[in-house]
């Protein structure tokens, strides 16, 4: 069977050193590094639900609230994400623009989405080809980081750019909200165990099998 799991055939791999080891009732520990032995991440599943949940919590008051305040000469007024979009394609900076909207807006949607779907294929044993999936997972793992981009260019200019009266930056509500929700994307990321995926295909592969006979 293509799908066959190493944990269908009594082996388990050590998270810490990657020894594989087969399942036995002595067998709780790696024989090498002495961890202890899990199949699959400890409440893999939970731990997930429980990040993404408190993420979507955030992702509303980090587009609804200003995410910074550029002042020059005292005249300026706070920005949400969007806002500051609107103002760099209003001031012909659209390259600059699109970076914006894809490091702040759509990167940290599609991860939601994206660790949203997984779960909910993970919960409803759905169907699908297990192999397209795990390749998701990694991308959204790969790609959560850069989402950093904006709190670093906030952080830069909020340094840099204190020149009193004359001109400065002040980050707003939206950017600690923001950086809880790119932050907390990573850990349920990191959190979720793709194997969960393939497990469902195996128990689904293995429920048709009996069917058939
Ligand atoms: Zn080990």
């Amino acid at each position: 069977m293509a799908n066959k799991t190493a944990l269908s055939q009594g082996i388990i791999r050590c998270h810490d050193c990657g020894k594989l080891t087969l399942k036995t009732q002595e067998n709780t520990a790696c024989t090498r590094c002495g961890k202890q032995l899990h199949a699959r991440l400890p409440q893999s599943f939970q731990r997930t639900l429980a990040l993404l949940i408190s993420s979507y919590a955030l992702y509303l008051p980090a587009n609804l609230f200003p995410i910074m305040t550029f002042t020059r000469f005292g005249i300026g007024e706070p920005h949400t994400i969007i806002g500051g979009i609107i103002s760099l394609i209003h001031s012909d900076m659209l390259p600059i623009a699109l970076l914006v909207l894809v490091a702040s807006i759509l990167v940290p949607l599609l991860k939601l989405i994206g660790l949203s779907l997984l779960l909910l294929c993970v919960h409803y044993r759905w169907q699908v080809n297990a192999t397209h999936w795990t390749k998701t997972y990694r991308i959204i793992a790969l790609v959560g980081r850069w989402s950093m981009l904006d709190i670093f260019m906030i952080s830069i200019l909020v340094s840099l750019v204190n020149l009193g009266g004359v001109a400065q930056v002040i980050a707003g509500t939206a950017s600690t909200a923001f950086a809880a929700v790119v932050i907390l994307t990573m850990f349920a990321a990191k959190s979720f165990d793709p194997r969960l995926i393939w497990d469902v295909q195996d128990e689904n592969a293995q429920v048709f099998s009996n069917k058939s006979l």
